[in-house]
């Protein structure tokens, strides 16, 4: 079988390819420079990519950049989408290639009659900012929509979850008019080891965390291991009664006693003062697992994501072992 992943170079792309190539799939890969070694090596390096892994350059702001890579695919995975979480020209560098670029990857699926779904990767940013009270009692679910009006006024990367909002929304509006069979996977903050050489922005909180966070007890931490938002894409094409949208987060977890297991794994992460000030609780919300589990998502544990990621970190330069 034939599919298609646009943005392959990525964090979560990366680990869709491997296993899609893992699985035996014949694998039509976009990057924006195919020539960009630090970009490609990693994924020219995956087995099975000599035989069954082929590179096209595309890029979502050119009108039909995705002909290529999509004819011939019975699946087709989007995940490309500008991950910023500041933006000197937003529209420019966030909205246009989230939204026109989304539109874009589904105006070739709609060309190619060999295709048969279509798996996006949204994000929990497109679930979860709508100004409804989160409390201990709250189960956020997949029938909760962001709302613009809300992300414009969020506090925490607010271009880039209207980005994922509106790309979602376009997603689900073109899909319905042009009668494609879409599935979406909307993670929350991913984390685990890094294929690539490069950190992409969520790994690299993980090191800025003990800087970013200005009060430890009152902050949420909504994580997801790359290896099961991988596989639920996966999943997503495989099963076939798989519909509408998957929130795919492991652990809602307050950042209090992330802190904690991270001073363990490697006291720098974590400096004496923020360890102290850490008082671990329960979390202030849910989110339902309900539906990934049905896809046959098995959520690693949060140790083990955190130990993972911390050890990619060090064997790839970026902490010191
Ligand atoms: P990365 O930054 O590692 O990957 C983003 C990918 O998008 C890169 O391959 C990049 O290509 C590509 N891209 C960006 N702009 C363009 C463009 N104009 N044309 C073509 N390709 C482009 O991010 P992640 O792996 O973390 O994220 C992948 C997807 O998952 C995104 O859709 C993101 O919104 C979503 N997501 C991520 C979460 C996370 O916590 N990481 C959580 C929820 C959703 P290039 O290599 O050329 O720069």
């Amino acid at each position: 079988k034939v599919v298609c992943v646009t943005g392959a170079s990525g964090f979560i792309a990366s680990w869709l390819v491997k296993l899609l190539l893992q699985r035996g799939y014949t694998v039509k890969a976009t990057v924006r420079d195919p020539n960009d070694s630090k970009k490609t090596e990693h994924l020219r390096a995956l087995d099975g990519a000599n035989e069954r892994l082929h590179l096209f350059q595309a890029d979502l702001i050119e009108e039909g950049s995705f002909d290529a890579a999509v004819d011939g695919c019975e699946g087709v995975f989007h995940t490309a989408s500008p991950v910023l979480f500041s933006a000197n020209n937003p529209q420019a560098e966030l909205i246009d290639p989230a939204v026109k670029g989304t539109v874009n990857v589904l105006k070739s699926c709609v060309k190619f009659a060999t295709v048969k779904r279509v798996v996006l990767t949204s994000s929990m940013a497109a679930v979860i900012v709508n100004g409804r009270p989160l409390n201990p009692d709250v189960v956020v679910d997949e029938t909760w929509f962001s709302d613009p009006f809300f992300c414009e006024n969020f506090k925490i990367a607010k271009w880039y979850v209207l980005s994922k909002t509106l790309a979602e929304e376009a997603a689900w509006k073109f899909a319905e008019g042009n009668g494609i069979d879409l599935v979406t996977i909307n993670p929350s903050y991913v984390i685990g080891p890094l294929l690539q050489p490069s950190l992409n922005l969520t790994v690299e909180m993980i090191l800025n965390l003990k800087n970013d966070i200005e009060d430890v007890n009152s902050s949420i931490y909504l994580c997801s291991d790359v290896r099961d938002v991988a596989s639920a894409h996966v999943q997503a094409f495989e099963v076939p009664s798989a519909n509408g949208r998957y929130c795919l987060v492991g652990h809602v977890i307050p950042m209090a006693n992330v802190l904690k297991i991270l001073h363990e794994l490697h006291p720098s992460l974590c400096p004496p003062e923020k360890y102290e000030e850490a008082n671990p609780s329960e979390p202030t919300y849910q989110v339902s697992q309900e539906k990934a589990k049905s896809l046959g998502v098995n959520f690693l544990p949060l140790e083990v994501s955190l130990r993972d990621t911390v050890e990619s970190l060090k064997e790839k330069g970026f902490l010191k072992v």
